[in-house]
């Protein structure tokens, strides 16, 4: 008759091991404590909360986080084609590739490296042709791109046009004058369009670019207001309204009180704009990150100082 083969146990405590069996293995474990090499341990990933051995982690330079291998990897993937995770930080700090590397893939490395290149380039190029977007490479004007051979113009990023000045052609009138009726800016280094949904005057464009919405000057250059007063408002009265919510009294406010509480929070914002998020406390409940707009159904982190709301993923690596 063949062997039995032995039973699959899925906890290590309906695990039983004959008497005579646990005694013998107990020599070998202490000689193991012994050894003088570098103990493994088990650290936890900031990201996934998994417990992992310490050699598949990393330790970030600055601030007491960790990163297993898995959330490593997802990290850097995601700051390739999302350039608010660019390059890959935690509390506001650099996670340097050195750190990292023996984590990562060299094939991921090598595309970290190639957009480190074009990130680090000022005022770059992208072919104009939406459907392409590649990056160019700093060229003369006007820059040919290499994937579909169109011609674009380094100046003013749009078509190149030739002798005209730039703007001069259809298109890019077309666009600008869009812009004006829509309350669109332009971002001065890289010429995207940003549309200010809610928040302050200070834009960071996605190519890291710092400039005021009112008047495209580079920030702290101008003398623009800080806030729109009519954003202002807004956002007070959305965090007016979600405290109020979180504290079970909502609409249930007197006209006067309420008025009261906006004000108050219109100063909050004012004084707080370059607010450095120091200190978080966790909210229980479904809640939208004030940042990326993703609903987290079971709890967020709320900037003790602020009251800005922020995922996991914004409070420890975009913001
Ligand atoms: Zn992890
Ligand atoms: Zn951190
Ligand atoms: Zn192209
Ligand atoms: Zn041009
Ligand atoms: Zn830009
Ligand atoms: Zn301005
Ligand atoms: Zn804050
Ligand atoms: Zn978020």
């Amino acid at each position: 008759m063949p062997p039995t083969p032995p039973r699959r146990v899925r906890h290590r405590a309906s695990l039983r091991i004959p008497e005579g069996q646990l005694a013998a293995s107990r020599p070998a474990a202490n000689q193991d404590e012994k050894r003088p090499t570098k103990k493994i341990t088990k650290e936890i990933c900031i990201a996934c909360n998994e417990e992992t051995y310490s050699t598949e982690i990393v330790q970030c330079a600055s601030c007491p986080h960790k990163y297993c291998r898995a959330c490593l990897e997802s990290l850097f993937r995601l700051s390739l084609t999302d350039t608010t995770l660019f390059p890959p930080k935690c509390c506001g700090q650099l996670i340097p590739l050195e750190t990292c590397r023996i984590l990562l893939s060299p094939d991921l490395i090598k595309q970290f490296q190639d957009k480190k290149l074009e990130f680090d380039t000022p005022g770059r190029t992208y072919c104009h042709r939406p459907t392409c977007s590649t990056f160019l490479p700093p060229s003369t004007n006007p820059a040919t791109c290499p994937k579909c051979l169109t011609q674009t113009c380094i100046k003013c990023k749009n078509a190149y046009h030739g002798t005209n000045n730039c703007g001069e052609d259809l298109a890019t009138q077309e666009i600008l004058r869009l812009a004006t009726t829509e309350g669109w800016q332009r971002c001065p280094s890289c010429k995207t369009m940003v549309d200010l949904a809610h928040g302050c005057n200070h834009i960071t464009c996605r190519c890291r670019t710092e400039f005021c919405y009112v008047c495209a000057a580079l920030w702290r250059t101008c003398s623009c207001a800080v806030w729109d007063e009519r954003r202002l408002l807004e956002r007070a009265n959305v965090i007016v309204d979600r405290n109020l919510a979180a504290e079970g009294a909502p609409g249930a406010v007197p006209a006067a009180q309420r008025h009261v509480l906006v004000q108050r929070q219109v100063q909050i914002l004012v004084d707080d704009h370059e607010c450095g998020h120091d200190g978080w406390s966790r909210l229980d409940g479904c809640y939208e990150c004030d940042e990326c707009y993703d609903i987290l159904p079971w709890f967020i982190w709320v900037c003790r100082q602020c009251d800005l709301l922020a995922c996991s993923r914004c409070r420890y690596n975009r913001l």
